[in-house]
């Protein structure tokens, strides 16, 4: 499905209760309270349909790309909670609550406590689920924040229907009433997907740790062997969520960019930098250990940049990961075409692959450009940050319009590039981007 019929529609999904509630033909009420309703009635569509945007439904992080799919989610999750929180609040006064306890649908306030209890809780519910989403930062293992993340949405979103259908003035219209609770249904199935189905299918393609070695400073690569399957189909570009040492169905899954090719072996290669409790223990494990896979995933693919004339791939750190994975297939299928790679880091011994990546720019049409921004003293090569000046020394006009340009690393660098490259006209639909955080 191409990605406009997508945003189609997400919008007819999100607008259908307005659209609902606007046919039913209600007496009109003071304006401020048919947006009290209104409100509600987006927000609340809006925050069931997050679900199916977090980033693991490959028909729409693939369309759109995984950064996209996850600020959506990020602003879209924003945009909903303001809304459910002012909905209390706009209603326009006594009048709105003088209704007493009236039945769904009349045109006052239902103040039955079996519909009012839902909301209450719902919204206070929302409130701690934004509050904790914004300052998680140390507070929680990212595994635990996730499942928490997911439980608390699935809370809001069941107790918000259950307000809507019983307290609702539009919602207890049995159209609206069904929509509602189809929407939930989706969102249930939506994690049974994530934590349940899909772990227990990846249970039966385990995979096995054939090699840990270390790569750079802090910095290693990780060798995965299929276990009794032909292994994975993928692209260069593509990224999975892996577990290692771990069972199928379990929180502690992390996602990596996959450096190998598909044309090599059927192993799959990953370059993991130490950052946290996971990753600074790969160096200690074991060949050997069960793993498992959930891929591919991502949009830093070149299917669709097939007839671009060459293939500039800059990389920020371990962001070298996915432009390695790019370098072995487009050699593997003997690609003429030109490509260069400008590979920053903070220091020398960050560098990963040096060896290969000189071997292939010795054989091939591969130029390397190293960027270091603490280089030793005899360091002739390029410094600081990548710049304007530094991509026109590197790239002609022709360049510019005509590549296609892979970007990956840390978010500030990708963005500062991004910009400088649009700045320099690079269109638009020319510029891939990954980045490994969403924070
Ligand atoms: C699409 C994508 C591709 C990536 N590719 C690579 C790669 O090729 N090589 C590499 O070294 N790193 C990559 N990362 C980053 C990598 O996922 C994190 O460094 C790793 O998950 C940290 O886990 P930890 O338990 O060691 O650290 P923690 O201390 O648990 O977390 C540190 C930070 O890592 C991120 N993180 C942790 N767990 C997850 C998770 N399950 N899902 C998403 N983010 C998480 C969060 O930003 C968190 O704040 C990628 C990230 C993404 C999103």
């Amino acid at each position: 499905m191409p990605a406009a019929l997508l945003v189609l529609f997400y919008l007819g999904l999100t607008c259908a209760p307005l659209v609902l509630a606007a046919v039913q033909g209600h007496a009109p009420r003071p304006l401020r309270d048919e947006l009290a309703s209104g409100v509600a009635l987006a927000g609340l569509a809006i925050l069931l349909v997050e679900f199916v945007l977090s980033g693991r439904f490959r028909v729409i992080s693939g369309r759109i790309g995984m950064d996209v799919t996850m600020r959506l989610h990020q602003l879209l999750a924003r945009a909903a909670t303001v809304m459910i929180l002012l909905h209390p609040y706009l209603y326009a006064g006594p009048q709105s609550l003088s209704g007493g306890l009236t039945p769904p649908g009349s045109a006052a306030l239902n103040y039955d406590w079996s519909g009012l209890w839902p909301g209450i809780v719902a919204w206070l519910l929302l409130g701690a689920l934004m509050v904790i989403a914004l300052g998680r930062d140390g507070l929680f293992r990212h595994e635990h924040w996730r499942a928490m993340h997911g439980l608390m949405a699935l809370g809001v979103a069941g107790l918000g229907v259950l307000h809507a259908t019983r307290a609702g003035r539009y919602s207890a219209d049995p159209t609206l009433a069904v929509l509602w609770w189809a929407l939930f249904a989706v969102a249930v199935f939506s994690l049974l997907w994530v934590y349940v189905i899909k772990p227990a299918m990846k249970a039966r393609c385990p995979w096995t740790v054939s090699a840990v070695a270390r790569v750079a400073d802090r910095t290693w690569e990780l060798r995965l062997r299929p276990e009794g399957h032909t292994g994975l189909r993928y692209q260069p570009g593509h990224f999975a969520w892996i577990s290692v040492g771990r069972p199928a169905v379990s929180l502690d899954e992390n996602p990596f960019s996959i450096a190998s090719a598909p044309a090599e072996d059927p192993d799959l290669r990953f370059v993991i930098k130490e950052l946290g409790d996971f990753t600074n223990r790969i160096g200690g494990i074991r060949p050997g250990t069960r793993a498992y896979v959930d891929a591919p995933f991502g949009s830093l693919t070149l299917d669709r940049h097939r007839d671009a004339a060459g293939v500039a791939l800059i990389a920020g750190g371990v962001g070298i990961a996915p432009m390695l994975s790019h370098l072995r297939q487009l050699d593997a299928d003997a690609d003429p075409r030109p490509r260069l790679l400008l590979y920053a880091n903070r220091t020398i011994d960050q560098i990963v692959c040096d060896a290969e990546l000189k071997a292939r720019a010795t054989d091939g049409p591969l130029r390397v450009v190293h960027v270091l921004s603490e280089p030793p003293e005899n360091w002739t090569g390029e410094t600081g940050f990548v710049t304007a000046e530094m991509i026109r020394r590197h790239f002609d006009q022709d360049a510019l319009r005509t590549w296609v340009f892979v970007l990956c690393g840390p978010p500030p660098m990708l963005h500062a590039v991004e910009q400088v490259l649009t700045d320099l006209g690079v269109p638009p639909k020319n510029i891939l981007l990954e980045q490994f955080s969403y924070d």
